[in-house]
């Protein structure tokens, strides 16, 4: 037996890559997983970790280039686009304006409510029967709105969730205030997500690599992914900086830097990596109950016993590895339009990861139709934490075991000629 082989080799150990191990494993397959960092160091590190079946609608929405357009005239806007002409990006960006349109709105809105909610449900069921020590919280979200005009906009947000079946409860600005004392006053009202959870992201995948280790699977930290060597079954080896290696089945799920790869198998994915950033302090005294967005700022905010984190903004600059203080500042100024405290006494960590954003905003998962033993498990965009249970217990259906439970069509890689 040929010691670097494996069943399965998973490529990436961030939250999509440690849960299609565990779910492997789990279905009995033997699995290593090549992480050119530490596990979960990647996007999973330092994200909102909200898990929000209300995020059901995509991005691609009618309106959303002039908005966006608009955006981009504003300094603290929560969008930013760099113009440098790119053409990977411009492509990127052609294809997502396309897809504005309320019919392939909907179709997007129904595979992303579907694996949304089994994943929500999963992910409790995870932390209950692994006992995965994480800070998860039921409960529910809440967004607020501060301007009633903005609030009335978004009422198709309501209904396209109850359509959907999933939770939603109108909210007074007196109900609002009582649920969260921590708003300072002005609040046009908001809207309740009873369905929502919130766990701590970076103990998540932590508790993920130790169910991982415990029930057999290797994890490579340190092995930076350098090339493959293919032959007619597909990828008969993955070449690391620790050396190579193989197994019958290889799993990319490398986030944002899934697109850099793929490129050396000659596959190409229509992905951006959406940039957006963190600020972690310990807990302010009027600490926020719930997971908050506050609206007009397209702000997120969460809070654990263990901190308090603001996260937002979505910045198409390539792979770009600057923290950029502007952003920040803009994060800081967000909350203090909401907030009556918008910061912990003690700054923990300022933060940026890479989302890797598809095209159509659902994730590409399933097996290529292009390269025989490999499977994609990525571009979750901006719902990677809420989807990360659903997409390794449907990669594990997939490649061992028993018929999936959610429908792989919507998420398959063949759509776009994968
Ligand atoms: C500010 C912010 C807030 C967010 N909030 C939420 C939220 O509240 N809820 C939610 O559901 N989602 C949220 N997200 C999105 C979520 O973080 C991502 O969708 C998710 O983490 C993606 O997981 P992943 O495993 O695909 O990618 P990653 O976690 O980025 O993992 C990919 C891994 O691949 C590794 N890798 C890359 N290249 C190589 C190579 N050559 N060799 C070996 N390894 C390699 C990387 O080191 C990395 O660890 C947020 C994201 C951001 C930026």
């Amino acid at each position: 037996m040929n010691p670097s082989h494996s069943d399965v080799l998973v490529l990436g150990g961030g939250v999509i890559g440690l849960s299609c191990a565990l779910y492997l494993l789990k279905a009995g397959a033997s699995v290593r997983v090549l992480e050119q960092g530490t596990a979960g160091c990647g996007s999973s590190h330092g994200n909102c970790g909200t898990l929000t079946p209300s995020h059901a609608d995509p991005l691609t929405m009618p309106g959303m280039i002039g908005q966006a357009l608009r955006w981009m005239l504003k300094r603290d806007a929560p969008l930013y686009v760099n113009p440098k002409p790119d053409p990977a990006r411009l492509r990127w960006l052609l294809g997502f304006a396309r897809r504005c349109n309320w019919r392939d709105f909907t179709s997007a809105a129904d595979a992303r409510a579907a694996i949304l909610v089994r994943s929500r449900n999963l992910i409790e069921e995870l932390v209950t029967n692994e006992s995965l020590d994480c800070e998860f919280a039921n409960g529910g979200a809440l967004s607020v709105y501060r301007d009633r005009r903005a609030m009335e906009a978004d009422a198709w947000h309501v209904e396209l969730l109850e359509r959907l079946g999933i939770g939603v409860v109108r909210k007074s600005a007196d109900e609002v205030m009582d649920m969260e004392p921590s708003l300072l006053p002005g609040v046009a009202g908001g809207v309740f997500h009873p369905g929502d959870a919130r766990l701590r992201p970076d103990r998540y995948v932590g508790e993920l690599a130790r169910r991982v280790r415990e029930l057999g699977g290797i994890i490579e930290e340190g092995a930076r992914i350098e090339g493959f060597a293919t032959g007619a079954s597909g990828i008969d080896s993955v070449d690391t900086s620790r050396g190579a290696f193989s197994g019958d089945r290889v799993v990319l799920a490398l986030g944002a830097w899934s697109p850099l790869l793929a490129r050396t198998l000659g596959l190409t994915l229509p992905m951006q990596p959406g940039k957006g950033y963190s600020i972690t302090w310990t807990r302010p005294e009027l600490c926020p109950r719930l997971p908050l967005t506050l609206c007009e700022a397209s702000l997120c905010v969460t809070a654990w016993d263990s901190g308090f984190r603001l996260g937002s903004t979505m910045e198409f600059s390539g792979y770009d590895e600057r923290l950029n203080q502007r952003r920040l500042g803009a994060l800081r100024r967000g909350a203090a339009r909401y907030l009556r405290q918008p910061e912990g006494p003690e700054l923990r960590e300022e933060w940026w990861g890479w989302r890797p954003m598809t095209v159509d905003e659902v994730p590409i998962i399933g097996p290529s139709a292009r390269r025989s033993n490999l499977m994609l498990a990525t571009g979750h965009g901006m719902m990677g934490m809420s989807m990360s249970a659903a997409t390794g217990e449907l990669v594990a259906s997939l490649c061992a075991g028993p018929a999936p439970v959610l429908d792989p069509t919507p998420y398959a890689p063949s759509r776009f000629g994968l």
